[in-house]
C-alpha cells in the first residue's frame, strides 16, 4: 500500500451535470496521470493492530498487508438487501443496473424506490423494445430526488414505465412474477428484475475491525 509521495494535479474539471460514461473516463484518466496502484475486485476482510509494530495488518481476500494507516472510505450502501422471496436465486435477478442496453426487448421489472430503483426503471424504458414496471412498497416516491420523480412522471404519461405503489414481490418464477397490488394477486410477464432495495449497512465489518458505532436513530 505505498502510494507516489506527492500526487499531480489531474485537472480543474468542475462538473455540474455529467454522463456515467463521462465521469468513468474521467476516473480512468486520472487513475493513469496519478500512478495510483488500484487492486481491482479485492475486499478487505479484516484491519488488526500488526503484531508487536505499529500500524495495521489488513487480510483482503486476494492477501495480506501491513501499513501503517488505513484510510476506510466504503461508503454506506454495504450489500444488497434482498427480497428473500421463492425464486430470487434465478439468474435473471441482478441487485444494481450495469448496462440497460442489454435489457432491450424485455419485460423487465424493477423493484424499489430511491433514486437507484428510479434511475435503473428509467434507464431501462428509454431502451427500444422494453415493458417495464416499477414495483414499490409504499405510496410515493418520498425519498428519491424529485428529478428522478418527474423522469418516472413523463414516462409514465409516454406510457413508457409502468408504476405499481403498495405492490410487494411474492414469487419470481422463470418467465413471471407474482406481486400482491392492493390485498390481490397477480401474475406478471418478465424476463429480468431489478432489485433496488436499499443495502444491508456495513455495521458488523466496521464493529469487526474495531470502530464504535454510535445508533442516534432507527435499528442499524
Ligand atoms: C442511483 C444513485 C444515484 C446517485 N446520484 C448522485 C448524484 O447525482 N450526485 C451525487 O452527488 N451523489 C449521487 N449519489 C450518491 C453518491 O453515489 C454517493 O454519495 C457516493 O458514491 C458516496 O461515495 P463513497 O466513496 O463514500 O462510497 P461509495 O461510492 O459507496 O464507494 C465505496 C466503495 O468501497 C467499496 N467497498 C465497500 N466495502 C469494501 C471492503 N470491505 N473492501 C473493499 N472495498 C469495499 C465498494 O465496493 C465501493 O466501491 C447517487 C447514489 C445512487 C445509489
Amino acid at each position: 500500500m505505498t502510494q507516489p509521495a506527492e500526487l499531480p494535479i489531474i485537472g480543474k474539471t468542475r462538473f455540474k451535470e455529467v454522463q456515467k460514461e463521462d465521469l468513468i473516463d474521467f476516473w480512468k484518466n486520472a487513475e493513469k496521470k496519478s500512478g495510483i496502484k488500484i487492486n481491482y475486485s479485492e475486499r478487505v476482510d479484516a484491519i488488526e493492530p500488526a503484531a508487536g509494530k505499529d500500524g495495521y495488518t489488513v487480510t483482503t481476500n486476494r492477501a495480506t498487508y501491513d501499513t501503517r494507516a488505513v484510510l476506510l472510505a466504503i461508503g454506506r450502501r454495504g450489500s444488497p438487501r434482498q427480497l428473500g422471496v421463492p425464486g430470487e436465486e434465478l439468474p435473471k435477478v441482478a441487485y444494481r443496473l450495469i448496462d440497460a442496453e442489454q435489457y432491450r426487448n424485455q419485460h423487465v421489472l424493477v423493484v424499489g424506490g430511491g433514486d437507484s430503483a428510479l434511475e435503473a426503471a428509467t434507464s431501462i424504458a428509454a431502451e427500444p423494445g422494453t415493458t417495464v414496471t416499477l414495483s414499490y412498497r409504499s405510496g410515493a416516491f418520498s425519498r428519491a430526488k424529485q428529478k428522478n420523480r418527474e423522469k418516472v412522471e413523463q414516462m409514465k404519461s409516454e406510457g413508457r414505465l409502468k408504476v405499481l405503489f403498495n405492490s410487494n414481490v411474492k414469487e419470481i418464477r422463470p418467465d413471471s412474477v407474482i406481486i400482491e397490488l392492493n390485498d390481490k394477486v397477480g401474475r406478471l410477464r418478465n424476463d429480468s428484475i431489478i432489485v433496488s432495495a436499499g443495502g444491508i449497512l456495513p455495521t458488523v465489518f466496521l464493529q469487526k475491525i474495531g470502530i464504535k458505532v454510535e445508533t442516534k436513530w432507527g435499528d442499524e
